[in-house]
């Protein structure tokens, strides 16, 4: 039986806001000076993973999912669920906002909506995001876009690095310039753009605006949604929950030193985002392999528990099942 991490090739995707910092701070060997998204674990047609190790080698994640459900403790589905990126932001992502799973489904024919959530990596010393606007009925959110009224409209939120973010579908966000984060989602790739800062490309051309289905799909008043991260683990792997909800539950993992068995709930997403060690699982043949910053990969729920040791943070996620 299969008993190694899934070691993943990412997938990167050229956006009007991408920069270098994927290559400067990763390594990753991005195809152009405007990259802005590192799929890190992906099974979307839009930018599949594929195997980088074992017998599962050359196979697109989309592929495992269909042919060995048993990697994935055979959890239901047509699609797999999540997706994973990290995101270098050089100037200002476009407002925007995503539509619950029906909404997907009946007018776009995707199998997901997308709800999201972001572990900030690296930011400017006054980077903000725009989470929630300041609308308290449609009608009012109407008439602000209409007159272009933004700054009264949108609401401004400091971040620090290390900060968390949970973004439910319905909830208008946009990401600031000088961040990065690693962005864990439903595999979805739904976006309704409400407002691209009135930014021309090359040619002159402005990016389609969705702002009828915006305003259809958002929260409106806006609600926050907040967690209080849940602390375990030991000196030697210090977990902290960031979220649990219906479709994600999301961890930040600190290593350093050695743990014997870590427990696999059900199969886990991790990417490394600093530092490098060892995972180990003493069952069946018994496997090694080593892990570094920029990797990511994933535990099968064939493996029940595995050992670690290193010095590295980890993003770590698994659906809510
Ligand atoms: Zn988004």
């Amino acid at each position: 039986m299969y008993k190694e991490p899934i070691f993943l090739k990412p997938v990167f995707k050229d956006r009007i806001w991408g920069g270098t910092k994927l290559r400067q701070e990763f390594g990753y060997d991005i195809p152009t000076e405007t990259t802005g998204e590192c799929w890190g674990i992906s099974a979307h047609s839009h930018g599949p993973s594929v195997v980088e190790n074992g017998p599962l080698k050359g196979k697109t994640l989309d592929q495992v999912w269909d042919e060995h459900r048993e990697l994935f403790a055979d959890q239901d589905g047509e699609d797999f669920p999540l997706l994973v990126k990290i995101l270098d932001a050089k100037t200002d992502l476009s407002v925007q906002v995503h539509p619950d799973d029906s909404y997907a489904r009946e007018v776009e024919g995707e199998a997901f909506g997308k709800t999201e959530c972001w572990y900030v990596i690296d930011c400017e010393p006054d980077a903000e995001l725009v989470y929630g606007h300041h609308a308290s009925s449609k009608l009012q959110f109407e008439q602000m876009v209409a007159e272009n009224r933004w700054d009264e409209l949108l609401r401004k939120v400091a971040i620090k690095p290390g900060d968390f973010v949970y973004v439910p579908n319905g909830t208008i966000h946009a990401i600031g310039a000088g961040t990065m984060i690693l962005e864990t989602q439903q595999s979805s790739d739904v976006t309704y753009r409400v407002y691209d800062y009135d930014r021309r490309d090359d040619e002159g051309n402005t990016r389609e605006l969705h702002i009828e289905k915006s305003i259809e799909v958002a929260m409106i008043p806006h609600e926050d949604a907040n967690f209080e991260p849940v602390l375990s683990g030991n000196d030697d792997l210090r977990i902290k929950k960031l979220v649990k909800e219906s479709y994600f539950t999301v961890y930040h993992w600190n290593l350093s030193g050695a743990v014997a068995e870590v427990k696999n709930p059900s199969y886990l997403l991790v990417s490394v985002l600093d530092g490098e060690g060892e995972l180990k699982v003493d069952e069946g043949a018994g496997t090694s392999s080593s892990f570094k910053k920029g990797d990511h990969f994933i535990v099968p729920s064939t493996v029940k528990s595995f050992g670690m040791k290193g010095d590295a943070r980890f993003i770590v996620s698994h659906p809510t099942l």
